[in-house]
């Protein structure tokens, strides 16, 4: 395995060790006995590998989902379920350096990354915490006729199944967990077969800080297999999905059996929109890292550029000159800026669509898989096309990859016809100093979240989420933890 300086000792032995399913609380083998090859995407080399679960497993998780959704935990008051999650808080915290190097090394994000993300575990984890009292009962006044007391409380809806992508398994559990043990539910996740380490090992803490048996399950394995089952099961009672539209499409369809309620948070081509008026020394670097973040594999990864045209040839310059400052290699290395991108598959489809941009736009910087040292993992050069059009495949299709299109306007009116004109609604910037700008463009931008003079901050106290083909739902806030409860009223006659 290769490592970094200081590595936990606890890593080696993580990787090196059995890879199993979480199900009701014991590690267990797949029932198929199979298991899927796990690839250090900055080298190429097979690092471990994880077990494939399969509908069997998905049946045993649910199950003891459900037994324990039903059992001693449906009795735990919120003040035991906050203690529990600030528990989770400190042991998490205490560990994070390894979650951060084995998601390192099973996804590719520089070190950087992966341990910056600590101060934001630290924040949803205080903030689902802080949501526990949310099921509690409130008594309105009713207008009926007669004695009546009324109730109405929030009840947990029961158990929910998790499916997430790879480009941030650290970030994406805490979408299912968080909730999940916030109100009561029940959980079982199916995490990304590309990047499925960092849950497994954050699972082994989530037991030691003393998540009751079944509460959380984890199942690894293939989305046509494991989650497909997960998505049909008709004892799960919510999916949570994170990911892609054409896999959506599958799940909304494998949902309707038995009508479970939907989250689905999907992909994103992301105007950010930078004004002739913006602070070009912030803006340029502030809109090239809203693409290159994580190598592109961002779901609001702001990927058209749209750039006022009085400085579009100085906006590129500048952003070619600051792509070259980027460096790209083994996210174990502390200078590293920009990792591999997840897998070969990923590598061979970024680089059709930088030959697609070739044929479409002006190829202003990048645009090669970088050989050398670094090969045969999977790396690519921050790209930027110039000058290209908002009818383009590359400004229509998110590639996930660090690819931009910088597409030049005229002014206020015309950003926002092209901004809008996507099927996606997720997310968008502007870089402005003109205020009356900056609301005009917040206000007009179809998506979920709007940046102003910054890009991809998020605050789990506020969330995030999409609207048109970025799916529906909505990440963190309140908003977030009641789409995990339901609503029931009693009426007491007190005559
Ligand atoms: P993907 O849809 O291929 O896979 C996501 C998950 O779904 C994986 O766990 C996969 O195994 C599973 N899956 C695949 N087929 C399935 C099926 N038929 N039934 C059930 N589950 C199935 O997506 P990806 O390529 O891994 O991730 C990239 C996508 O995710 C991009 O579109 C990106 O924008 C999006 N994303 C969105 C957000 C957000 O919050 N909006 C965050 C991160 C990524």
């Amino acid at each position: 395995m290769p490592t970094a300086q200081g590595t936990p000792p606890v890593v080696p032995d993580f990787v090196a060790g059995p890879k199993q399913l979480l199900i009701g609380g014991k590690w267990v083998e797949p029932t198929s006995g199979k298991q899927i090859d796990v690839i250090n995407p900055a080298t190429g080399q097979q690092l471990c590998s994880i077990a494939q679960g399969d509908a069997t497993d998905v049946d045993l998780a649910v199950a003891a989902a459900r037994r324990a959704f039903e059992g001693e935990w449906n009795r735990w008051t919120p003040h035991q379920r906050r203690k529990l999650l600030l528990r989770i808080h400190d042991v998490v915290l205490d560990h994070f350096d390894e979650l951060a190097l084995i998601e390192t090394l099973d996804m590719g994000a520089p070190l950087s990354r992966t341990k910056g993300l600590k101060e934001w575990t630290s924040q949803v984890l205080q903030f689902f915490a802080s949501q526990c009292d949310s099921a509690s009962v409130s008594a309105p006044q009713n207008s009926l006729p007669g004695h009546f007391l009324t109730l109405k409380h929030l009840a947990p809806v029961g158990v929910v199944g998790g499916i997430i992508p790879w480009n941030g398994p650290l970030i994406g559990l805490w979408w299912i967990f968080g909730p999940a043990l916030a109100t009561g539910c029940t959980a079982v996740l199916k995490p990304a077969e590309d990047a499925s380490l960092s849950v497994l090992r954050l699972s082994e803490l989530l037991l030691e800080a003393g998540v009751p048996d079944g509460v959380i399950n984890v199942v690894t394995g293939y989305g046509a297999d494991a989650g497909q089952a997960l998505a049909e099961h008709q004892d799960v009672d919510r999916i949570a999905f994170t990911g892609s539209v054409g896999t959506a499409r599958a799940i909304v369809r494998a949902s309707a059996g038995n009508l479970k309620r939907l989250q689905l948070e999907l992909g994103g081509k992301s105007p950010d929109i930078v004004f002739a008026d913006a602070d070009l020394d912030k803006a340029v670097p502030g809109a090239a890292m809203g693409v290159y973040t994580n190598s592109g594999q961002v779901c609001v990864a702001g990927t058209r550029i749209l750039v006022e045209r009085s400085v579009h040839d100085e906006f590129v310059e500048r952003m070619r000159d600051f792509a070259k400052t980027i460096r790209v290699g083994d996210g174990l290395d502390p200078d590293t800026q920009m990792g591999p991108l997840i897998s070969q598959r990923q590598l061979e489809r970024v680089m059709h669509y930088i030959g697609v941009g070739g044929g479409e736009a002006r190829l202003a910087g990048g645009g090669n898989r970088l050989g050398g040292e670094l090969a045969p993992g999977f790396f690519v050069e921050p790209t930027i096309f110039a000058g290209a059009s908002n009818d383009m495949t590359i400004a229509q299709e998110e590639i996930f990859g660090p690819v931009a299109s910088v597409i030049p306007f005229d002014d206020i009116d015309d950003a926002l016809r092209v901004a809008n004109d996507t099927p996606y609604g997720l997310a968008g910037g502007v870089w402005t100093r003109n205020l009356s700008t900056a609301h005009k463009v917040s206000q007009g931008i179809n998506a979920g979240t709007i940046w102003v003079n910054c890009y991809g901050v998020l605050d789990p106290a506020i969330g995030f989420g999409g609207t048109k083909m970025s799916g529906y739902g909505w990440k963190g806030a309140k908003e977030h933890v009641e789409s995990f409860l339901y609503p029931k009223a009693v009426y007491i006659n007190l005559d």
